[in-house]
């Protein structure tokens, strides 16, 4: 795995935006972090970086929304489904053509596919530590020019 501190918004803005530029259709991200840890910051990055012009919220009430952009972001906030076994259509949009960020993925482990680039975030003051964890080959490769 791959570690990464951000000490600024900034610094997860242009990684954000840098990893989008990495991303292709079908791919999946996931993020695991307490609240607070920055996962839906970096997702706003990513879209920006994705060409998403539509301002990006916190999916945590719809659970998932959609954006346009150089490529459909699908983003996804599964915290409410913590004590549920709910699909709600998720093979739907894992084999889309769009890329799927979903935020709290521990609780809907059953439905994710196994090859995902798994985000783990951690506050600490300002700071921000992410570890990046490929799973499968693509997110591998993904991973060594993300920190070449
Ligand atoms: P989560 O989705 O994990 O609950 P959010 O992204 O909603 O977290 O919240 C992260 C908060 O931390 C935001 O208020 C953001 O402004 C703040 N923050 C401070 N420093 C950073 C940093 N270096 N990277 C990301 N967010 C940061
Ligand atoms: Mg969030």
């Amino acid at each position: 795995h791959f570690k990464k501190t951000m000490h600024t918004i900034e610094e997860t803005n242009m990684f954000g935006q840098r990893l989008a530029g990495l991303l292709q259709p079908g791919d999946l991200i996931t993020m695991e972090g307490d609240l607070g840890a920055g996962k839906t910051t970096l997702t706003k990055a990513i879209g920006a970086g994705l060409g998403v012009t539509r301002t990006i919220n916190s999916p945590t009430f719809t659970i998932i929304k959609e954006y346009e952009g150089r490529l459909p972001l699908y983003h996804m906030d599964v915290y409410r489904l913590e004590n549920s076994d709910e699909d709600i259509g998720f093979e739907e949009y894992f084999s889309g053509e769009g890329v799927t960020i979903v935020e709290w993925a521990q609780f809907i482990d059953d439905y994710l596919p196994k090859d995902r680039l798994e985000l783990t975030l951690k506050h600490d003051g300002e700071a921000r530590t992410i570890t990046l964890q490929p799973v499968g080959e693509r997110y591998e490769k993904l991973c060594k020019e993300l920190t070449k």
